[in-house]
């Protein structure tokens, strides 16, 4: 048993998501163009959240690279959430990394080590990327929001869009191949769109030109593993969609 295998079996991948090889000849990439702003969601005084972010966007961070970006961030007040989180948590990994893997927000384990992804959803995403092949050195990781929510619950849509430009700079700056938007606030915030994980899955959308997967995040598959096949044709469909691209350059 080599390591990939041994890697699916412990991710209860194996041997049930075997991948097929044609698909990897002849993929096909369908791309969805995101969903029309007026799907969105009403925030206060009754605008939609792309207003909302035009207006909070402020134009500012354009001209910012890497390490301005970085203090920006750290310095930030713009929402209540800096001030019941330990520290900023802005992003990690390869700053022209072909891979951009966003989720949504801090937890406990990542407002300690001002790092995404760690603990125990972040040793899965880990083992994900080592099913794919890639090592997390590799790819970037980011989330949508970069101050932990209080106990840990789902941020609202004024914190979105006071964060997502950060976000959006940061993407500006990597230039990734692909994003795989891990969980409904990434999806939401890239696609502009209120649409279920359900129906996004599956399809390769499109974030100004980089094509986009969805896919459930990490800490939901440890608390429903049944969908970690999902997760896999997920990634699958993201690897395919990169081959398909390379092919097509
Ligand atoms: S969550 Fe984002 S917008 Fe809010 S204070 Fe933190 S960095 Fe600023």
């Amino acid at each position: 048993m080599d390591r990939r295998e041994a890697m699916l079996r412990e991710l209860n991948m194996h041997p049930m998501w075997v991948r097929r090889e044609q698909a990897v000849n002849t993929p096909e990439v369908n791309v969805v163009q995101p969903e029309a702003p007026a799907l969105m969601p009403e925030v206060q005084g009754g605008d939609s959240l792309r207003e909302f972010q035009l207006k909070n966007a402020g134009g500012a961070l354009g001209s910012l690279a890497f390490p301005e970006l970085k203090e920006k961030v750290r310095s930030c007040e713009l929402c209540a959430l800096r001030a019941g989180c330990t520290q900023t948590v802005f992003g990690v990994g390869n700053e022209q990394a072909d891979w951009l893997f966003v989720g949504e927000a801090p937890g406990a384990d990542e407002d300690a080590t001002g790092e995404p992804f760690v603990g125990h959803a972040g040793r899965l995403l880990d083992n994900m990327l080592l099913a794919i092949k890639l090592k997390r050195s590799e790819v970037y990781i980011a989330n949508v929001i970069k101050c932990r929510p209080p106990d840990d619950r789902h941020p609202h849509v004024n914190e979105v869009a006071s964060c997502l430009p950060y976000l959006k700079r940061q993407i500006a700056l990597i230039q990734p191949k692909i994003i795989v938007a891990l969980g409904k606030t990434a999806a939401s915030a890239l696609l502009n769109t209120d649409a279920t994980i359900a129906s996004l899955r599956g399809r390769v959308h499109e974030y100004h030109g980089i094509p986009l997967i969805v896919s459930f995040h990490p800490a939901y598959l440890l608390r429903s593993p049944m969908e970690k096949a999902k997760s896999w044709q997920d990634l699958c469909l993201a690897m395919d969609t990169m081959k398909a691209c390379a092919s097509q350059q």
